[in-house]
């Protein structure tokens, strides 16, 4: 991949207020009765519309930092440090009820295996009707409309028909479509997507990318892209943070990490892309 194909829509500029702010988040784990941190003075911001990628290799922290973010781990064996502002308030501060509101209605979370957000017990149509009608005021015949609008806009063959089908009956590439059709049935201020295309083929990568660029500019939602791969990267993230062994090493627009990355670890992901 050239530089030249790294990503460059246009988005809000920089100075808008963003839409998430971390700060010096820093995150530690009890392990064998002693505190190890794990990621350690992560700070970024995201703006209105824009997509920021995190990337690092396995095992760089990038999914404790999502999860720290969320609020996702276990309260007695982690801690987390600094401040997470999104829509004027610090999510590190906020009382869990008022934060799984946050998890319900401001940010959709998107991961690898994305049968662990979908319920295997309820059908694909009620998961998003449900997720509808806790949004919007509309009838329950009307949010079954909405619905099969939704899942053929992610483009799932015969939409109507698989309404009533369990999670089970869909494929790896089908269920993210679904993941993304669950995130415009909720119309969220912030998607987290944790390597939402890694374990996809290559084909089903590029179409998933793609769908979630369409939210991004139908519904103006900012991404928070976690990946591995810098090839992703160039395709979708304006701004990028390399996260190297817990630490952010570099911070940029995407194109000048393509251009001008210094760090000695940017250097080593960039010559790995074909
Ligand atoms: P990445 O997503 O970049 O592959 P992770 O964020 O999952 O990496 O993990 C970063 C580091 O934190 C790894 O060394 C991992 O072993 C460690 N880690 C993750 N979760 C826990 C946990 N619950 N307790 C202790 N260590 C953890
Ligand atoms: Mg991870």
């Amino acid at each position: 991949m050239t530089t030249q194909q790294a990503h460059t829509r246009q988005t809000t500029p920089p100075e808008a207020q963003p839409v998430l702010s971390v700060e010096a988040l820093r995150t530690s784990f009890r392990v064998d009765g002693a505190w190890k941190p794990v990621v350690r003075d992560i700070s970024f911001t995201i703006a209105p519309a824009e997509t920021v990628a995190i990337v690092g290799e396995s095992g760089s922290g990038k999914s404790v930092t999502s999860l720290s973010i969320m609020r996702l781990l276990q309260p007695d064996t982690s801690r987390i440090e600094g401040r997470v502002m999104l829509g004027g308030r610090d999510l590190l501060s906020l009382p869990e009820p008022e934060m799984r509101k946050v998890r319900g209605n401001d940010v959709a979370m998107i991961f690898q295996e994305p049968m662990t957000s979908l319920n295997p017990l309820f059908t694909i149509g009620d998961q998003i009707s449900e997720a509808i009608l806790c949004h919007t005021a509309m009838s329950k015949a009307d949010a079954r409309a909405e619905t099969v609008r939704i899942l053929e806009k992610v483009r799932i063959p015969s939409a109507a028909s698989r309404f009533d089908e369990y999670p089970h009956r869909f494929s790896g590439g089908m269920r993210q479509r679904v993941m993304i059709a669950m995130a415009l049935a909720t119309k969220p201020k912030l998607l987290i997507a944790d390597e939402p295309t890694t374990a996809l083929d290559v084909t089903i990568q590029g179409q998933i990318l793609d769908l979630i660029r369409m939210l991004q500019d139908e519904e103006g939602t900012s991404v928070l892209f976690i990946t591995h791969d810098m090839g992703v990267v160039a395709e979708i993230a304006d701004r990028t943070v390399v996260m190297y062994r817990g630490e952010q090493v570099e911070t940029g627009r995407t194109t000048d990490i393509f251009h001008r990355g210094q760090h000695p670890y940017t250097r080593a992901l960039l010559s790995a892309v074909p």
